[in-house]
């Protein structure tokens, strides 16, 4: 048993925290304010493998193991949690482009995305269904060389600044009736309505409600086979949830780092907080449920890179990451007193980002009840 990270591992950890204190840090606070992402950001992180950096070295990537792509969503995470949400909308996306898109698809979508020349989403969830994405109902009916699409997502990330998206329809055509599917749309070739919708947390990165009426949508934009989006998008979620664990550890790791750093300092009836037992009790609990979710979310990534689907650790690591770096953060604003509820400061966002990282991916629900599947054998979903 080795909890140690390689050299490797520790040199590409120093590089990128060196980059993000000098190209992130800087603009987090004014992009926040303004709603915006930063996109002139993404090709100076895809030097790291922040963009598609798990596919392999011949489709764009950079072969990245599970274990160092950890530790790229922990940074992330640390920094600024809206650029870690878009990084894994932008990653899921690269990886259902890798496994099902044709030649054609991989040179008109999956080159730009790597080249961040475009800007893409995935709609998955609707307003009538979220965590059942089997029962989804926007459909895609044949009409020979496209198909035509009715119906509405929400709460698509990026999904009204976007230029392309990956779209899950229930399919209607010869072979298929009423199967899963995945559509590549192109903003420039199909009409579709997008509005931003306002959100208490990753406000930069934003989120949307898109509409589909009559939307054309050619055939050839097929990704995948018809009736097999369901297995594709559930592996991109199974991954995904190991990214949302390490950006929540990061995140947690950030708000400890701050209150340790407070508690040094701040000083009241005489002595600095720290040293009181009641304020050491909170940066203890904190430091427990950081380090806890971090040894789970390596363990996520250690587990995914032997090969297999770690289904029940990307869900462990995603469900206590989550929960406990909103628990961390909701201690580090009790440690900052009333400085901790300023927008001027750091930690009132990262409180409420963090609360974010307990819906997207499957709720906590959804993760206690595949743990539960996992353990017995036996489902509880209905
Ligand atoms: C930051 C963020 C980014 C997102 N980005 C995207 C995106 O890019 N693309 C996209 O398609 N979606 C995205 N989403 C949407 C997200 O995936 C859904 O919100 C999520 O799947 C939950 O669906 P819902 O909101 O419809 O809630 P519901 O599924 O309606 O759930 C409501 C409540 O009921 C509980 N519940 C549901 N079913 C069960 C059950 N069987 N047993 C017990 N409890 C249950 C849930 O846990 C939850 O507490 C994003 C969400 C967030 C917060």
């Amino acid at each position: 048993m080795d909890f140690g990270l390689s050299s490797e591992q520790l040199a590409l950890q120093e590089s990128v925290r060196r980059f993000m204190r000098k190209r992130v840090a800087p603009l987090v606070a004014e992009h926040e304010k303004r709603e915006q992402f930063a996109w002139e950001l993404l090709p100076e992180l895809r030097q790291f493998g922040y963009i598609g950096g798990l596919l392999p070295e011949e489709a764009g990537g950079y072969g990245m193991r599970f274990g160092d792509w950890a530790l790229l969503m922990e940074q992330a995470g640390y920094h600024w949690l809206s650029m870690r949400v878009l990084l894994n909308a932008l990653n899921i996306i690269a990886s259902l482009l890798h496994r099902n898109a044709t030649p054609a698809q991989r040179e008109r979508f999956l080159k730009p995305l790597l080249n961040c020349e475009k800007r893409f989403w995935v709609g998955i969830t609707e307003p009538n269904h979220g965590s059942n994405v089997a029962g989804i109902e926007t459909k895609a009916v044949d009409k020979g060389d496209h198909y035509l699409v009715n119906g509405g997502k929400l709460w698509i990330t990026n999904g009204a600044g976007g230029d392309c998206g990956v779209l899950v329809v229930k399919t209607y055509s010869d072979g298929c009736d009423g199967g899963l599917s995945l559509l590549l749309v192109d903003r420039d070739e199909t009409k579709y309505a997008a509005r931003r919708v306002g959100t208490m947390f990753i406000k930069s990165t934003g989120t949307s409600e898109l509409n589909f009426a009559d939307a054309v949508v050619p055939k050839e934009n097929l990704l995948g086979k018809e009736g097999e989006g369901l297995k594709a998008i559930l592996s991109g979620l199974n991954y995904g949830r190991l990214n949302v664990a390490m950006g929540a550890v990061g995140a947690a790791q950030a708000a400890l780092d701050l209150s340790i750093e407070y508690a040094k300092n701040r000083k009241q009836f005489g002595r600095v907080i720290g040293g009181y037992q009641l304020v050491q009790k909170l940066i203890v609990d904190m430091t427990v449920r950081t380090e806890a979710a971090r040894a789970l979310g390596y363990k996520a990534a250690w587990a995914l890179d032997q090969g297999g689907t770690a289904r029940a650790e990307c869900s462990i690591a995603k469900l206590y990451a989550t929960e406990a770096a909103h628990e961390v953060a909701s201690m580090a604003l009790q440690v900052h007193g009333g400085l901790g509820y300023s927008v001027d400061y750091p930690i009132e966002r990262i409180f409420r980002d963090t609360r974010g990282g307990m819906i997207p991916e499957g709720t906590s629900e959804i993760q206690t009840l595949i743990i539960g599947r996992e353990i017995l054998g036996i489902s509880a979903f209905r």
